[in-house]
């Protein structure tokens, strides 16, 4: 018999991220929030519990929109993106003992969103702003620090990047509330836009793929979300389906052995949970 029981209540306000860490068999918990400072929990195999581990200073972190985890050389980092007028998006490292900042990387720009990217090998991270366009930053490996590389033109105002891979192809999604959310290719220089997905209200635009199906999930405020399908021949994603969730905030796909499914988490009404069903017409 199974069960799940609940081992951690974080008793903060307003959280915006919350993520797993797993380093050496240790099991620590990221919590960001709005108020009251970010903190890390970790769990107490004497105590069957979380409990606070350390704090983030309140100092760099004021507005966290974001949390993201990464390895490096088999080290462990996460970034909080801030999106805070003065807000200082940094770079976490493990040591050890804890875990302290290791990098400040954008000051200034009221980031929306961090993702880690490998292009050709390298670790790169993307960062989406309210006040500037996309900006990459590749890690070098001689001074072990992010230094930029580049920027995604013609692109204000992106809420969130995503990036998946489609055979050996990299893309990225690009989240825009109104205007144009985009798919993005990269060319082995630069990421070229391939798609414009028009978007009304869009706070997620999601890539997930089932059994080499790939879909986006476009999310909408005001009107229907909209799930795209890839198109193998066309190499473009084409309309499949669309479905009602309110002021829906993420999209995720999981998958069991024989079944597969999609969670769509809403803001403001009830989180939905779809299936995925595939028809076989030849039969
Ligand atoms: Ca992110």
């Amino acid at each position: 018999m199974a069960n799940i029981i609940p081992l951690f209540a974080s008793t903060g306000q307003s959280i915006v991220g919350c993520k797993a860490i797993l380093i050496d068999d240790q099991v620590f918990v990221v919590v960001a929030q709005l108020f009251g400072g970010s903190h890390i929990y970790k769990y107490e195999e004497s105590w069957t519990k979380f409990v606070k581990f350390q704090d983030i200073e309140v100092s760099r972190i004021s507005k966290p929109n974001d949390i993201e985890l990464f390895q490096i050389e088999s080290e462990t980092f996460f970034i909080i993106a801030d999106s805070s007028k003065a807000g200082l998006t940094t770079v976490y490292k493990w040591n050890n003992k804890g875990f302290y900042s290791y990098q400040s990387l954008h000051e200034w720009f009221r980031d929306t969103d961090a993702e880690f990217v490998d292009i050709d090998g390298k670790s790169h991270l993307i960062l989406s702003s309210r006040s500037q366009i996309p900006i990459i930053l590749q890690w070098n490996k001689n001074s072990r620090k992010f230094l930029p590389h580049g920027e995604i033109a013609n692109m204000e105002d992106v809420l969130a990047v995503k990036s998946f891979r489609i055979q050996d192809s990299l893309y990225i999604t690009l989240t825009r509330f109104i205007g144009d959310s985009r798919v993005m290719k990269w060319n082995s220089k630069q990421f070229v836009e391939i798609q414009a997905l028009p978007s009304r209200g869009a706070m997620i635009l999601q890539p997930f793929s089932f059994k080499g199906h790939h879909y986006l999930a476009l999310g909408s405020d005001y009107t229907f979300s909209q799930i795209f399908q890839w198109d193998a021949e066309k190499s473009l994603f084409q309309i499949f389906k669309e479905i009602y969730v309110q002021a829906p905030r993420s999209f995720t796909a999981v998958s069991t052995d024989r079944r597969d499914f999609f969670f769509a988490s809403s803001f403001k009404g009830h989180t939905q949970i779809f299936e995925h069903i595939l028809v076989d017409l030849s039969l």
